[in-house]
């Protein structure tokens, strides 16, 4: 006798197969806890985790005490660790944050007591000092942070990937989410290709998590604001002005790091990235516009409000995005013998940004239970990571066990601890 197929059921079923979705089922695999991933892409790692600078953040920059300074400082070891057990590719190469101009003196004061703060070495250096890190910057005062690293997430995610398969995990490719419902004592898991059910669920859909919580029946209290970064990248005779990275001070009115010169674990350099509207949420270039997304993005309040305060960075941001001249210009100031001619385009990527209502742009990372954002009732739980930008592929190892601890209570050492 054939009855009807069974839904598949599961301990956890994490949504997204980026590197935070991928983190946490990892963290949960290791606990013996059954795991499903779904992942409408066809592949993992297509959105933030693949497209980015592939920084390893030290922690320098984040606010003392908040989960960012304390998952990026963790995050920053625990990936250099795990990149070393499974033999990917990475560095720990240091890198310069340089002052161009005396008004920046006081935030790099700020960000070297930040530094201190979180447990971060940093070193203060004067011109000759930098130079003997990095011989072609010019700048009046930079610090140097040992810590920092760089490494290929894409990579990363795939590693986490096939661990979590071989822990036993099922990874659904190419199967989009529509809704999740917490009912008594589980959780069902919509999807366009029949459900799947968790005791518990965690939503890690990073450019739409936002609207998989709206989808779900909650108020996520955000607005996921689509920023892309674009990166330009340097010819043969400009990369042999930049050995590791060097970064501007960044503007505290931003969560962003400012355009910085990289060199990739391939060695190739590049610079960036920018931040400018995307007009899509998947809007990698000024072609790709979805006009209703770009209408619920302008007719936000909350973007109205940044729009209304930030105004004026965000025309230089979109002048420098479409005049080379004036990227080149951005670059000149660390960098003054990098030419137009040395700079091609190389790709970009689109930052999950949150912004509230009154127009803050959310700063920490900020994971929400269902249960407290009005989205049904049950006991079936169901966690929303509904800001998870820059540093979360450096701190998504240290991220998936917070998670799984605020899920199951099972607190899990950190990977590549003795
Ligand atoms: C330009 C740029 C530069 C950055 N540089 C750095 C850096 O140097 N160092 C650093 O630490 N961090 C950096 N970041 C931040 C980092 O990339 C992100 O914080 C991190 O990748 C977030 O991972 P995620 O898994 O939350 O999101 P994503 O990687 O975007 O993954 C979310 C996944 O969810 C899937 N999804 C969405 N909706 C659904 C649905 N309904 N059903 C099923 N699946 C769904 C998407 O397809 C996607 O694969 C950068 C980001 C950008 C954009």
């Amino acid at each position: 006798m054939t009855g009807l197929p069974v839904t598949p059921r599961f301990d956890v079923v994490v949504v997204g197969g980026g590197i935070v979705g991928l983190a946490t089922a990892h963290a949960v695999a290791r606990t013996g806890r059954s795991v499903a991933v779904v992942e409408r892409e066809s592949a993992l790692a297509k959105h933030q985790t693949g497209n980015n600078s592939n920084v390893i953040h030290s922690g320098l920059y984040y606010a003392p005490g908040g989960l960012k300074a304390r998952l990026a400082v963790a995050g920053c070891a625990e990936t250099v660790a795990f990149c070393r057990e499974h033999d990917l590719p990475h560095k720990v190469c240091g890198k310069l944050v340089v002052a161009t101009h005396p008004t920046e003196l006081p935030r790099m004061a700020e960000l070297a007591r930040r530094g201190k703060a979180n447990g971060v070495e940093a070193h203060e250096l004067d011109p000759a000092g930098m130079r003997e890190h990095e011989p072609h910057v010019r700048g009046i005062a930079a610090l140097h942070v040992p810590s920092t690293g760089i490494c290929d997430f894409r990579l990363v995610a795939e590693k986490l990937g096939e661990l979590v398969a071989k822990e036993g995990g099922e990874i659904h490719l190419g199967r989009t989410v529509h809704s999740i419902a917490r009912r008594a004592s589980d959780v069902v898991v919509r999807t366009d290709s029949g459900d799947l059910i968790g005791t518990q669920v965690v939503a890690c859909a990073g450019l739409r998590c936002d609207e998989l919580a709206k989808a779900s029946g909650a108020d996520p209290g955000i607005r996921i604001i689509p920023f892309r970064g674009e990166y330009s990248g340097f010819g043969n005779r400009a990369a042999d002005l930049v050995k590791g990275l060097i970064y501007p001070v960044p503007d505290p009115a931003f969560p962003f790091l400012g355009v910085h010169a990289t060199r990739g674990i391939d060695g190739h350099v590049h610079a960036g990235p920018n931040a400018v509207l995307a007009m899509a949420r998947e809007g990698y270039s000024w072609g790709t516009v979805k006009p209703k997304e770009l209408l619920g993005t302008l007719t936000y309040p909350g973007m109205l409000r940044v729009a209304r305060t930030h105004w004026r960075y965000g025309i230089g941001e979109v002048h420098r995005s479409l005049s080379k001249a004036a990227m080149v210009r951005e670059i000149q100031r660390m960098l003054p013998d990098v030419r137009a001619e040395d700079l091609h385009p190389a790709g970009a990527g689109v930052r999950a940004q949150a912004v509230r209502a009154d127009g803050t742009l959310v700063d920490d990372f900020l994971f929400v239970d269902q249960a407290n954002i009005n989205g049904g009732s049950g006991a079936g739980s169901v966690l929303h990571v509904l800001n998870a930008p820059s540093p979360a592929a450096t701190a998504a190892l240290p991220i998936g066990r917070e998670i799984l601890m605020r899920l199951t209570g099972d607190s899990l050492p950190p990977l590549g601890a003795a």
